[in-house]
């Protein structure tokens, strides 16, 4: 319920025109374990590929279908890839590795431990942690074009970036098929294509953590992927203390570090996922860092302080919504 809000709240601001020759058409689906939405000027037939595309993947990347390519992986350790995990895997271990490791697609079980795999939350001791943390290092992943392997009891989670992914591929077919505008809701990671049919970009809202169908602002961009991990996305409570499901990968612990949520835009939703979920982990500081050093893509991260830091980039596409309950802090 709290995944279906979230997608709802992680904002769109519908087509405002009829038509521009052809007919505006808008397709749903449930799938990656949240509600998407996609909304788009063409042909019908586009949009049951592009639903078709979506459950595709996640018959692929899913870690609890037992049907799926990735619960074989875990369970195999080795298998012949699919193009598509081959293709996501590469790319997700170079971001490993150039976010230092903030980001592990091998981040698994440690998320089985504390129940965000089966909705079971508990708070494991701190033993049980490490002892889930020494299977947690992405260089246990061996990847080939005809073979992936799992070393060291290593096992996959590719829940970072999927969406992301997702969201190129549906990109790739809008383009094929001649569509220029679009705007793709994929639970929290939406791609806006083309400018609105009266010509003016795209107006994705940002959520407000406190008030996830409220928006802090809005970010006005065209062909762009923007995507948010927050923590108000999945979490539980246990004696007070919120236990979100972005987790440290240094302690094995749910994120802690002052951050309520990280907006990523960029031209691609895989660099958009993977990033928003590993700049959270790397907290405030860290997420300025990696973006002085690697400047191609710009974000806004929300502290929990109640302020706002807004790269470059894009502070002057960002509209604040009327709340005066946020301080922007200039970069
Ligand atoms: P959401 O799925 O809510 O949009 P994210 O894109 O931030 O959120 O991905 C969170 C998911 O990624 C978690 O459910 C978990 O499966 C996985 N995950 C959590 N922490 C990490 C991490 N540090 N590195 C890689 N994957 C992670
Ligand atoms: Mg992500």
């Amino acid at each position: 319920m709290k995944k279906l809000l979230a997608a709802f709240s992680a904002a769109i601001l519908a087509f405002t025109l009829a038509s521009c020759g052809t007919q505006k058409q808008s397709v749903s689906v449930e799938a990656m374990d949240t509600f998407m939405k996609i909304e788009y000027y063409g042909d019908e037939s586009v949009g049951e590929k592009l639903t078709g595309e979506i459950k595709r993947l996640d018959s692929l990347f899913s870690v609890t279908d037992k049907n799926s390519e990735v619960y074989a992986l875990n369970r195999d350790k080795e298998v012949k890839p699919s193009d598509d995990l081959s293709a996501l895997l590469k790319r997700s271990l170079t971001l490993c590795d150039r976010l230092d490791g903030a980001l592990d697609v091998t981040i698994l079980p440690v998320v089985e431990k504390w129940g965000f795999l089966n909705g079971k939350y508990r708070v494991p001791d701190k033993q049980e942690i490490q002892s889930a943390l020494k299977a947690v290092n992405y260089k246990n992943i061996e990847v080939d074009n005809d073979k992936v392997k799992l070393k060291n009891n290593a096992k996959l989670d590719l829940g970072a970036v999927a969406k992301g992914y997702a969201a190129d591929k549906c990109l790739e077919i809008l383009s094929d098929n001649n569509v220029e505008t679009s705007l793709l809701n994929l639970g929290g990671t939406i791609a806006v294509h083309g400018r609105k049919p009266d010509g003016t970009p795209w107006r994705v809202g940002i959520a407000d953590p406190d008030n996830p169908s409220d928006y802090i602002g809005f970010v006005s961009c065209s062909d762009k992927v923007v995507a948010t991990s927050g923590g108000y996305e999945r979490y539980f409570e246990k004696d007070g203390r919120r236990y979100i499901h972005i987790i440290d990968t240094q302690t094995g612990f749910p994120s802690d570090n002052g951050i309520a949520s990280v907006t990523v835009i960029s031209d691609s939703g895989t660099l958009s996922d993977a990033l928003s979920t590993a700049l959270f982990v790397k907290g405030l500081d860290g997420a300025r860092e990696y973006h002085r050093d690697n400047p191609d893509f710009d974000y806004v991260i929300l502290t929990a302080d109640k302020k706002l830091y807004i790269s470059e980039g894009i502070v002057n596409d960002f509209t604040l919504s009327e709340s005066d309950r946020y301080e922007v802090v200039k970069n």
